[in-house]
């Protein structure tokens, strides 16, 4: 059954395509839109990426970007608190044991590991770091584990912090609340017409559940997904209006790296130009959120980093992923700078003599 922007991308376009307009009109209407505070139909985003050529695209996603969305960059990174073993059967994932990917498998992390880790990220100017542990959601027992190692790091770093559980109860995620957590991350992963391809032991619904939970709670939120999982450009924007429904502010956009062993391995890459079409799509659809650079960024050139950060990407997870190589800190700061974004400070430390 077609979704709410499935049917609006189908029905909708034929009449707006048959207008045949010019894409200089398409890019007025777009920029008007905007300026009078409305969002753009699904069908007037695919209008316009089917319309407009590749370099107008980028300026016109560059305009919004620097009208809309905040100059500030936000950087997080992520610590793999817990890892493998999972019970779903999550198509691109390492960790789940359904493949055999060679993924490490450990409990939770104390919280001495974690406070050297976060200590790293706050002297380089990182302003968040997420708690990330594998699995659908925790016992109690790993819960406890995962509260005491929260409660350490909060206790020996001032860094602001995130957490990304799994799908926690909404007596849990306030309890969370409780050991300094300020924003919960959990992705949507793709479309709603395309998650159950990739996952049949839980599905979207649960995870929107669960953010609207987490907000309930008192949590800011974070979620996006995985471009290049087999899915098309009408899916990827229905995930950037799926976003923009539950009101995400904070998106990471992970570019898949195909992992050994699972049923994704052979996935052929995205091009340059999907990718950059896709932030676009996020930028037009979601204008003032922060589209963040996530998983994947090993794989692309310098080129297609400056060029996306360019058209729309303003907030990166640096540091290394989950069970991938991310970018160093200081490159990825160095490249913000570069397109004269604000930069979170570095602390100032004290030196002792
Ligand atoms: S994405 Fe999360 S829920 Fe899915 S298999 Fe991986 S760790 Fe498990």
């Amino acid at each position: 059954m077609p979704t709410n922007v499935e049917r609006d991308i189908t029905t909708t376009y034929t009449t707006v395509n048959s207008q045949n307009r010019d894409s200089g009109t398409i890019v007025t209407e777009i920029k008007e839109a905007l300026a009078a505070d409305q969002a753009l139909s699904a069908a007037q985003v695919m209008h316009c990426i089917n319309t407009v050529d590749l370099p107008t695209l980028k300026e016109l996603c560059h305009e919004i970007t620097a009208l809309y969305a905040s100059a500030q960059v936000s950087l997080c990174s992520i610590s793999n608190v817990k890892s493998g073993q999972c019970s779903e059967d999550c198509k691109w994932c390492a960790q789940s044991r359904y493949y055999q990917t060679g993924a490490q498998s450990y409990e939770v992390k104390d919280g001495s590991q974690c406070t050297q880790e976060a200590e790293h990220c706050y002297k380089q100017g990182v302003e968040m770091f997420s708690f990330v542990a594998s699995g659908r959601k925790q016992s109690k027992m790993e819960l406890q584990a995962l509260f005491n190692t929260i409660d350490t790091v909060r206790q020996n770093v001032p860094i602001r912090l995130c957490a990304s559980l799994g799908l926690l109860s909404y007596d849990e995620l306030v309890e969370l609340k409780s050991y300094g957590i300020e924003r919960y991350h959990c992705n949507l992963e793709t479309a709603p017409s395309f998650f159950a391809s990739l996952c049949s032991r839980h599905s979207q619904q649960d995870k929107i559940r669960c953010l609207k939970d987490a907000r309930k709670a008192g949590l800011d939120l974070c979620s996006g997904g995985i471009i290049g999982m087999g899915e098309s450009e009408e899916q990827r924007l229905e995930l950037a209006c799926a976003l923009r429904d539950i009101e995400i502010k904070s998106i990471p956009i992970n570019v898949l790296h195909p992992i050994a062993g699972t049923p994704l391995e052979k996935q052929a890459p995205l091009t340059k130009e999907e990718i950059l079409r896709t932030v676009c799509i996020f930028r037009l659809i979601n204008p003032d959120a922060h589209l963040r650079f996530a998983g994947g960024r090993a794989l692309l050139s310098e080129d297609v980093i400056n060029e996306a950060i360019y058209c729309g990407i303003n907030a990166a997870i640096v540091g290394d992923l989950l069970t991938t190589l991310g970018s160093d800190i200081a490159t990825d700061r160095a490249r913000f700078s570069a397109h004269h974004y604000d930069l979170p400070p570095i602390p100032q430390m004290q030196v002792t003599i």
